[in-house]
């Protein structure tokens, strides 16, 4: 079965399971926006663990209305304090234009997917700014709420502020 390996994996992470029984809640206070890069390892990155934050994550870590959803039940039922927006050096979305991207799929594919909007990022740290700036200005959003953008260097580990 295409899943037996995971399935297996899971097995051994079960027999050693001490996350039961906790609530939902962000116990740090922590959400992170941020790409679905397999390099980010975003609890990690931040010294927390499984329990600690809403990790809310997609192509080129953009701050969606879905994204904005989860950050609003987060901010009013979760506990969440903070939100970081944390994209990353040599990200995917980053890298070319729209249509570019959108060739590389119809190329991988054979089927056009110019109809689809994937999202590519043409200025990251504007792009961040712009995202923060949704979550700050949200009327869901209370004011005491701390948000900040971010980029993680993949090479490096490290986080530099930029919004
Ligand atoms: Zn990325």
């Amino acid at each position: 079965m295409a899943f037996d390996d995971l399935l297996a994996a899971n097995q051994t992470y079960a027999a050693d399971f001490h996350h039961g029984g906790f609530d939902g809640i962000a116990r740090a206070g922590v959400a992170m926006v941020t790409c679905m890069d397999s390099r980010i390892d975003p609890l990690r990155m931040i010294g927390l663990e499984p329990g600690d934050a809403k990790i809310l994550r997609n192509p080129g870590g953009r701050v969606t209305d879905q994204v904005l959803v989860a950050v609003v039940l987060g901010v009013t039922l979760l506990q969440v304090r903070r939100v970081m927006v944390v994209q990353h050096t040599r990200c995917a979305m980053a890298s070319a234009p729209e249509e570019e991207l959108q060739a590389r799929v119809s190329t991988a594919t054979g089927t056009d997917a110019s109809w689809m909007t994937l999202g590519a990022i043409t200025d990251q740290e504007a792009t961040i700014r712009a995202d923060v700036h949704k979550v700050e200005s949200h009327p869901l959003v209370p004011d005491d709420i701390e948000v900040a953008g971010f980029v993680y260097d993949v090479d490096s580990g490290l986080l530099r502020p930029v919004a």
